[in-house]
Formats: structure tokens, sequence, C-alpha cells
């Protein structure tokens, strides 16, 4: 009897379809809750691959050099987000054959699937640039999008006693494209609060040709930056760092002398995208902007900073897209044409230092607009404008982003961007 039934559970397990989540930060660890509610336990398993058992909260590494948050602060185990009902496997992944519907693991063991999202973000690549990983790496060269770089940049302010500040974006697309100028407004808030701002020059250096990319969004930024007396220098394409003279370099040759530089390294996705021939020449898996639906492989769906979506690489984004992304997988299984279509929206708040923040709210189509968000005329946030809220709204996100986001539960936020509220003239 025993063995009888241990025989159909082991025939119920084989027949099982099978979803496969690689990658469990934000995008993999909202599909697997998502998912799990809407996919019967007994005809779908659910696994999620990460190589890592701690989530980091991204956009919490920005207050750590300025001593307001703590590792502890931005750090929880993976398996705290993750449902009942969803297996996890830590382990790195080797390779995706996408042929044969599997993926392998560095230890060997080999993953089957009948339905894959890819959503395993980007990874900054400082060895790309000549010279960033030199000697001066992590003693005056810092970056703040890893854990081990925004530490180590935090016990490096401790004793600084000023000089060149340099803010470098080596080139696009990066993670977060507002994170590096809210750097630079913290660290002129910093500097000021700590009596030594006159001994600190902040230069804000891009390959952008104003401090944004979208007009209007671009001249606030813009403003900002000289309100607080941060130089801004454009249209400057990193290309090497020169440690023994402490300058960074240009393809033309010119030349921003540091003594403290805070890069944003080049991004790519992860090599296994590269290798699979999911990707683009960055590693970044092709999928419809619109459907995200890869366009290689019609049981392949991508979600979030691993996809080439020609939006911002942000976490805003990945929850809008992780509604569309589940109403299409329901398409997708039911044999349906889909019905969900990704409009771009992203939506980012902009510390902008001395307890204010900005807000913008933009798609695909529509840059971002002044206005009240998210209730027209009410707010009580306010779009592309300073206020003291909007840094409130900032702060209270990283609860917001444990306890609903994760956990794929509902937001009072359009997926798609509304018109309601916003300003055109
Ligand atoms: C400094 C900073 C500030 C930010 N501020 C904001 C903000 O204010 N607002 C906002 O909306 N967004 C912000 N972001 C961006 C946001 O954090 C990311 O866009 C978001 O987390 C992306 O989610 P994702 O699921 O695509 O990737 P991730 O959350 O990065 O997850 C990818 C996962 O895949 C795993 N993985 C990758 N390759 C492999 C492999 N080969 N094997 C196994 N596992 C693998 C990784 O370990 C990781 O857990 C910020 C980011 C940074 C760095």
């Amino acid at each position: 009897m025993y063995t009888t039934w241990l025989l159909i559970d082991f025939i119920h397990v084989f027949i099982m379809k099978k979803l496969l989540i690689l990658g469990a930060g934000t995008g993999g660890t909202i599909m697997a809750n998502k998912m799990r509610k809407e996919l019967s336990r007994d005809e779908w398993k659910i696994t999620v691959v990460d190589q890592e058992k701690i989530h980091f909260y991204q956009p919490g590494f920005l207050f750590i050099p300025f001593g307001y948050y703590k590792r502890g602060d931005v750090t929880k185990p993976k398996q705290n987000f993750l449902p009942v009902g969803v297996d996890s496997v830590y382990m790195k992944i080797a390779k995706i054959d996408h042929d044969n519907n599997k993926v392998v693991l560095e230890n060997g063991e080999v993953l089957g699937y009948d339905i894959l999202i890819i959503a395993t973000g980007t990874r900054i690549i400082p060895e790309e640039t000549p010279g960033l990983k030199g000697e001066l790496w992590y003693k005056n060269i810092f970056d703040f999008y890893t854990i081990e770089g925004t530490e180590a940049l935090a016990r490096f302010f401790k004793t600084w006693e000023g000089g060149n500040l340099v803010v470098n974006v080596a080139d696009n697309p990066i993670k977060c494209p507002v994170a590096p100028l809210e750097f630079s407004f913290y660290a002129d808030a910093f500097f000021t609060e700590r009596g030594m701002r006159d001994k600190v020059k902040i230069s804000y250096v891009t390959p952008l040709s104003g401090a944004f990319t979208k007009p209007r969004s671009s001249k606030l930024l813009g403003s900002l930056l000289e309100d607080k007396n941060i130089e801004m220098i454009t249209d400057f394409f990193l290309g090497e760092v020169d440690n023994k003279n402490k300058v960074i370099r240009d393809f033309g040759g010119r030349e921003v002398p540091f003594d403290c530089l805070i890069t944003i390294p080049l991004h790519s996705g992860d090599p296994v995208i590269l290798e699979s021939g999911l990707g683009d020449e960055f590693g970044f898996a092709k999928a419809d902007k619109f459907t995200l639906q890869s366009v290689i492989k019609d049981n392949i769906f991508v979600i979030g900073d691993a996809g080439n979506f020609p939006t911002s690489k942000a976490g805003s984004v990945v929850h809008f897209q992780a509604d569309i992304l589940t109403e299409n997988l329901l398409c997708h299984i039911e044999g349906r044409p889909f019905t969900g279509k990704f409009d771009g929206h992203s939506n980012c708040y902009i510390e902008t230092g001395h307890g204010k923040g900005a807000l913008i709210d933009f798609n695909y189509d529509t840059e971002p607009l002044p206005g009240y968000f998210p209730f027209p005329g009410l707010g009580p946030f306010s779009l592309l404008k300073e206020s003291r809220l909007n840094h409130y709204g900032k702060l209270l996100f990283r609860w917001i982003y444990w306890h609903i986001l994760l956990k794929g539960k509902e937001m009072p936020i359009e997926t798609h961007m509304t018109m309601a509220g916003k300003k055109t003239d």
C-alpha cells in the first residue's frame, strides 16, 4: 500500500508542469509570489534559483556612505519572502539550454522547465574600464552599487578631509539612473552638515548632454545641481582611470582630476544570458517591450534589469512589469492571445538632500511631467518638484518593499502610467 502511494506521488511530481524562475531578487521574488497564487499546486511546480541567500534592498545602498543606514537595514534572508509551495535552490546558474528546455547549475544539477522566467538582473563590470579596478580601488575609488563598495566608502568618508569628489557615470544603461544624482545631492548636504562643504568640490560627470535623459526632468535636476554648487561635466564617456595622476580620462582625452572617485561603472547582464544566445551584446535578454516574452523562445519571459527594455532599470519598473507578466503568463498557459501590454511605466523618488525629495513618473511615450501623485490635485506627493513629503515617500518605500512589494501584494498605484494629476502645459 505504502509503495503504491509513493509510486503515485512520484508519477504525480514527474507529470507536473514546471515554472522555473532564474533569480530571486526583486522580480523573481514578486513573480514567485504572484504565480503561486495563480497556479494550482496540483498542476504546477514552481522553483526559484539564486546564487545568493541574502536579499539586498539596493535603494538603501545610497544611504550607507552617509551613515544613515547600515548593512542590517538593507539585508534579509531571501527565504523569508518566498511563499510555501515554491522550491528554492541556492546555486549559480551555469547554462540555459533553451533548445531542450533545461537549465544547468554550477554543481551540474539539471532543472527542466515548461516556462522559464529570466530575472537575473544586471551587475556592474568595473574590470571592463582600464585602470578603474587599479591600485586606488576601494582606497580612493568606490562604487555604491554593491554592499562591499558602499561600506568601504562609508569607512572612507569617516576620516576624509576633503578635496575633489567626482561622481562619474561611465556609460548607460545603469540601474536607477537617478541614483548618481541623488548621491551628489546627498554629498552636498552631508558635507554641509559636517561643516566642511567649502573643502569639497563636487563634480557630476556624465555621458549625457544634461543631468537626465528626459528634457523637463533634466532641467529641474540640472538647476538643482547648480543651486548646490555642484559642477556638471557632460558628454564625457569614460575611457580610462589614471591611478598615478588621479584623473579620469574620456575617449577624446579630456581629463577630470579626483581625490575621491565615486564610479557608476559599466553594467551588463549575467554572462549566462549572453552565452545562451538569449541576449544582446551587453548580455541583456532580448524581449518584446510590451509583452515581456523573449524574442528568441516562446516559453521564455523576461522581467526587470535582466531585459533589454528601453525604460529605466528600476524596482518600480519591475513591480509594474510583474502585473503584466502575470497576466501574460496566464494567457500563454491557457493558449489565449496576450492581453497584458507594458507601457514602460517608471516611478522614482529622488532624494535631493536636507530632508527633501522629488518624484518622477513616466513611461515609454511620456516624459516626467509636473503635477501630483497618485491622487490628482491631492498628491500627497508632488511631481517634478522638491518637497518634504517626497523625502518621506522614499524613506517609507523600504517598509513597502519588504512588506508589500516583494510579497506580490497589491499597491494603490496604477500599473499603467496615468495622465491624471499631470500638467502638460
Ligand atoms: C544604489 C541603487 C539605488 C537604487 N535605487 C532605486 C530606487 O530608488 N528606486 C527604484 O525603483 N529602483 C532603485 N534601484 C534599482 C533596483 O534595486 C533594481 O532595479 C531592482 O532590484 C531590479 O530587480 P531585478 O529582479 O531585475 O534584479 P535583482 O533584484 O538585482 O535580482 C537579480 C538576482 O539574480 C541573481 N542572479 C544573477 N545571475 C545569477 C546566476 N548566474 N546564478 C544565480 N543567480 C543569479 C542575483 O543574485 C540576484 O539575486 C537602485 C539600485 C541601486 C544599485
